[in-house]
Protein backbone atom coordinates (compact mmCIF):
# COMPACT_ATOMS: atom_id res chain seq x y z
CA UNK A 1 0.00 0.00 0.00
CA UNK A 2 1.46 3.60 -1.07
CA UNK A 3 1.96 5.11 2.28
CA UNK A 4 0.66 8.50 0.85
CA UNK A 5 -2.91 7.24 0.98
CA UNK A 6 -2.43 6.78 4.86
CA UNK A 7 -3.07 10.43 5.48
CA UNK A 8 -2.99 12.25 9.09
CA UNK A 9 -6.19 12.02 10.47
CA UNK A 10 -7.68 15.72 11.37
CA UNK A 11 -8.59 16.71 14.43
CA UNK A 12 -12.78 16.00 13.94
CA UNK A 13 -11.90 12.80 13.46
CA UNK A 14 -9.22 12.73 16.53
CA UNK A 15 -11.74 14.02 18.45
CA UNK A 16 -14.43 11.33 17.33
CA UNK A 17 -11.94 8.38 17.71
CA UNK A 18 -11.18 9.50 21.28
CA UNK A 19 -14.95 9.99 22.11
CA UNK A 20 -15.82 6.75 20.95
CA UNK A 21 -13.06 5.10 23.05
CA UNK A 22 -13.90 6.66 26.18
CA UNK A 23 -17.60 5.79 25.53
CA UNK A 24 -16.69 1.81 26.49
CA UNK A 25 -13.43 2.52 28.22
CA UNK A 26 -13.29 0.21 31.06
CA UNK A 27 -9.18 1.25 32.60
CA UNK A 28 -10.25 2.83 35.79
CA UNK A 29 -12.81 2.23 38.88
CA UNK A 30 -15.09 5.15 37.64
CA UNK A 31 -16.87 2.79 34.77
CA UNK A 32 -18.70 0.90 37.21
CA UNK A 33 -20.99 3.41 38.37
CA UNK A 34 -20.99 5.37 35.07
CA UNK A 35 -24.02 5.59 33.03
CA UNK A 36 -22.75 7.63 30.01
CA UNK A 37 -19.22 8.62 30.32
CA UNK A 38 -18.76 12.18 29.42
CA UNK A 39 -15.86 12.80 26.57
CA UNK A 40 -16.33 16.55 26.27
CA UNK A 41 -17.42 18.90 23.42
CA UNK A 42 -16.77 21.65 20.95
CA UNK A 43 -15.07 22.71 17.93
CA UNK A 44 -12.46 20.97 17.13
CA UNK A 45 -10.76 24.16 16.08
CA UNK A 46 -11.52 26.07 19.11
CA UNK A 47 -9.25 28.65 20.86
CA UNK A 48 -10.30 28.05 23.92
CA UNK A 49 -10.58 24.53 26.31
CA UNK A 50 -12.30 24.72 30.03
CA UNK A 51 -11.35 21.91 32.07
CA UNK A 52 -13.61 20.73 34.70
CA UNK A 53 -13.33 17.83 37.27
CA UNK A 54 -15.75 14.72 36.12
CA UNK A 55 -19.02 14.59 35.19
CA UNK A 56 -21.56 14.72 38.40
CA UNK A 57 -25.43 13.58 38.34
CA UNK A 58 -26.98 15.17 35.23
CA UNK A 59 -23.99 14.92 33.24
CA UNK A 60 -23.91 11.42 33.83
CA UNK A 61 -27.57 10.63 32.75
CA UNK A 62 -27.06 12.76 29.72
CA UNK A 63 -23.27 12.52 28.74
CA UNK A 64 -23.00 15.92 27.77
CA UNK A 65 -20.65 18.24 30.08
CA UNK A 66 -21.79 21.06 32.14
CA UNK A 67 -25.44 20.57 31.83
CA UNK A 68 -26.41 20.50 35.53
CA UNK A 69 -26.78 23.93 37.25
CA UNK A 70 -23.37 24.68 37.28
CA UNK A 71 -23.29 24.63 33.33
CA UNK A 72 -25.72 27.02 33.54
CA UNK A 73 -23.65 28.91 35.99
CA UNK A 74 -21.09 28.36 32.98
CA UNK A 75 -22.78 29.85 30.40
CA UNK A 76 -23.31 32.97 32.46
CA UNK A 77 -19.57 33.36 32.89
CA UNK A 78 -18.94 32.25 28.94
CA UNK A 79 -21.68 35.49 28.31
CA UNK A 80 -19.53 37.93 30.77
CA UNK A 81 -16.50 36.81 28.28
CA UNK A 82 -18.16 37.46 24.84
CA UNK A 83 -18.32 33.67 24.70
CA UNK A 84 -20.81 31.53 23.42
CA UNK A 85 -21.01 27.61 24.72
CA UNK A 86 -20.35 26.28 20.91
CA UNK A 87 -17.47 28.61 19.83
CA UNK A 88 -15.08 26.82 22.98
CA UNK A 89 -14.27 23.22 24.05
CA UNK A 90 -15.84 22.06 27.07
CA UNK A 91 -14.51 18.79 29.15
CA UNK A 92 -13.42 17.04 32.01
CA UNK A 93 -10.16 15.32 33.94
CA UNK A 94 -11.89 12.54 34.32
CA UNK A 95 -15.04 11.51 31.70
CA UNK A 96 -16.92 9.23 34.09
CA UNK A 97 -18.76 10.20 36.91
CA UNK A 98 -16.85 9.46 40.44
CA UNK A 99 -19.68 8.03 43.03
CA UNK A 100 -21.84 10.00 44.85
CA UNK A 101 -19.73 12.88 43.19
CA UNK A 102 -16.49 12.51 45.38
CA UNK A 103 -13.34 13.82 44.16
CA UNK A 104 -11.62 12.05 41.61
CA UNK A 105 -8.75 9.78 43.03
CA UNK A 106 -5.14 10.18 41.75
CA UNK A 107 -4.98 7.13 39.79
CA UNK A 108 -8.42 7.44 38.11
CA UNK A 109 -6.97 11.27 36.92
CA UNK A 110 -3.86 9.76 35.98
CA UNK A 111 -5.47 6.90 34.09
CA UNK A 112 -7.80 8.91 32.00
CA UNK A 113 -5.21 11.83 31.43
CA UNK A 114 -4.16 10.20 27.96
CA UNK A 115 -7.92 11.01 26.85
CA UNK A 116 -7.57 15.05 27.33
CA UNK A 117 -4.02 14.70 26.41
CA UNK A 118 -5.11 13.57 23.10
CA UNK A 119 -8.12 16.30 22.79
CA UNK A 120 -5.38 18.78 23.72
CA UNK A 121 -3.20 17.62 21.07
CA UNK A 122 -6.21 17.64 18.86
CA UNK A 123 -7.34 20.77 19.34
CA UNK A 124 -4.10 22.60 19.93
CA UNK A 125 -5.94 25.57 21.90
CA UNK A 126 -4.12 28.78 22.65
CA UNK A 127 -5.95 29.02 25.56
CA UNK A 128 -6.96 26.01 28.59
CA UNK A 129 -9.08 27.57 31.38
CA UNK A 130 -8.67 25.30 34.18
CA UNK A 131 -12.14 24.88 36.62
CA UNK A 132 -11.12 24.01 40.08
CA UNK A 133 -8.58 22.55 41.62
CA UNK A 134 -8.12 19.42 40.41
CA UNK A 135 -7.67 20.86 36.80
CA UNK A 136 -5.34 23.58 37.97
CA UNK A 137 -3.29 20.65 39.10
CA UNK A 138 -2.73 19.47 35.90
CA UNK A 139 -1.07 22.62 34.47
CA UNK A 140 0.11 24.31 37.83
CA UNK A 141 1.53 21.91 40.08
CA UNK A 142 1.94 22.44 43.95
CA UNK A 143 -0.43 26.52 42.94
CA UNK A 144 -2.93 27.60 45.06
CA UNK A 145 -5.55 28.50 43.56
CA UNK A 146 -6.78 31.47 45.80
CA UNK A 147 -3.26 33.00 44.80
CA UNK A 148 -3.26 32.54 40.95
CA UNK A 149 -6.82 32.25 39.79
CA UNK A 150 -7.63 34.46 37.31
CA UNK A 151 -3.92 34.65 36.44
CA UNK A 152 -2.73 33.71 32.53
CA UNK A 153 0.23 31.97 32.29
CA UNK A 154 2.47 30.28 29.60
CA UNK A 155 2.78 26.49 29.94
CA UNK A 156 4.15 25.07 26.36
CA UNK A 157 2.90 26.11 23.56
CA UNK A 158 -0.38 27.85 24.79
CA UNK A 159 -1.79 29.67 27.64
CA UNK A 160 -3.04 28.04 30.99
CA UNK A 161 -5.62 30.29 33.15
CA UNK A 162 -7.28 28.57 36.48
CA UNK A 163 -10.51 29.67 37.48
CA UNK A 164 -12.73 28.83 40.38
CA UNK A 165 -15.07 25.73 39.42
CA UNK A 166 -18.24 27.25 39.05
CA UNK A 167 -20.28 24.83 41.58
CA UNK A 168 -18.03 26.20 44.26
CA UNK A 169 -18.71 29.68 43.22
CA UNK A 170 -22.00 28.70 43.43
CA UNK A 171 -22.15 27.23 46.82
CA UNK A 172 -19.56 29.93 48.65
CA UNK A 173 -21.06 33.20 47.36
CA UNK A 174 -17.71 34.73 48.56
CA UNK A 175 -16.13 33.00 45.22
CA UNK A 176 -18.89 34.67 42.73
CA UNK A 177 -17.65 38.00 42.26
CA UNK A 178 -13.93 36.80 41.89
CA UNK A 179 -14.92 34.04 39.07
CA UNK A 180 -17.39 36.68 37.69
CA UNK A 181 -14.39 39.22 37.38
CA UNK A 182 -11.79 36.60 36.02
CA UNK A 183 -14.21 35.62 33.36
CA UNK A 184 -14.59 39.15 32.52
CA UNK A 185 -10.78 39.61 31.51
CA UNK A 186 -10.59 36.71 29.15
CA UNK A 187 -10.91 38.46 25.97
CA UNK A 188 -8.30 40.87 26.97
CA UNK A 189 -5.89 38.01 27.62
CA UNK A 190 -7.01 35.97 24.41
CA UNK A 191 -5.88 39.30 22.87
CA UNK A 192 -2.17 38.87 24.65
CA UNK A 193 -2.39 35.16 24.04
CA UNK A 194 -2.97 35.13 20.29
CA UNK A 195 -0.23 38.13 20.08
CA UNK A 196 2.27 36.23 21.86
CA UNK A 197 1.46 32.92 20.08
CA UNK A 198 1.65 34.94 16.61
CA UNK A 199 5.09 36.06 17.61
CA UNK A 200 6.87 32.69 19.00
CA UNK A 201 5.25 30.64 16.20
CA UNK A 202 6.60 32.97 13.74
CA UNK A 203 10.12 32.87 15.60
CA UNK A 204 9.95 29.04 15.17
CA UNK A 205 9.41 29.05 11.50
CA UNK A 206 12.21 27.52 9.90
CA UNK A 207 13.62 31.19 7.79
CA UNK A 208 13.90 29.60 4.31
CA UNK A 209 13.74 26.04 2.31
CA UNK A 210 17.23 25.74 1.39
CA UNK A 211 18.65 26.33 5.03
CA UNK A 212 18.92 22.68 6.92
CA UNK A 213 15.28 22.56 9.46
CA UNK A 214 16.17 23.35 12.35
CA UNK A 215 13.57 21.94 15.31
CA UNK A 216 10.87 24.62 16.59
CA UNK A 217 12.23 25.27 20.24
CA UNK A 218 9.49 25.78 22.82
CA UNK A 219 9.77 27.98 25.71
CA UNK A 220 8.03 26.16 28.68
CA UNK A 221 7.22 28.81 30.87
CA UNK A 222 7.95 32.90 30.97
N1 LIG B 1 -18.72 19.78 37.19
C1 LIG B 1 -17.63 19.42 36.48
O1 LIG B 1 -16.51 19.55 36.92
N2 LIG B 1 -17.81 18.96 35.26
C2 LIG B 1 -19.00 18.81 34.71
O2 LIG B 1 -19.06 18.36 33.57
C3 LIG B 1 -20.12 19.20 35.47
C4 LIG B 1 -19.96 19.67 36.70
FE1 LIG C 1 -11.82 5.30 31.29
FE2 LIG C 1 -11.53 7.80 32.12
FE3 LIG C 1 -13.87 6.57 32.44
FE4 LIG C 1 -11.76 5.85 33.90
S1 LIG C 1 -12.80 7.84 33.96
S2 LIG C 1 -13.19 4.46 32.85
S3 LIG C 1 -10.07 6.11 32.43
S4 LIG C 1 -12.88 7.10 30.48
Amino acid sequence: MNPSTSLRAGPEDSLAQIASEVSVCTKCALHHSRKLAVPGEGPASAEIMLIGEGPGYHENEQGRPFVGAAGSFLDELLGQAGLKRGEVWIGNIVKCRPPGNRDPMPEETSTCDQYLERQIAAIDPRMIITLGRHSMGKFMPGAKISQVHGQMRRVGDRFVIAMFHPAAALHQAALKPAIMADFARVPGLLETARRELARSRSAARPPAPETPREEPKQMDLF
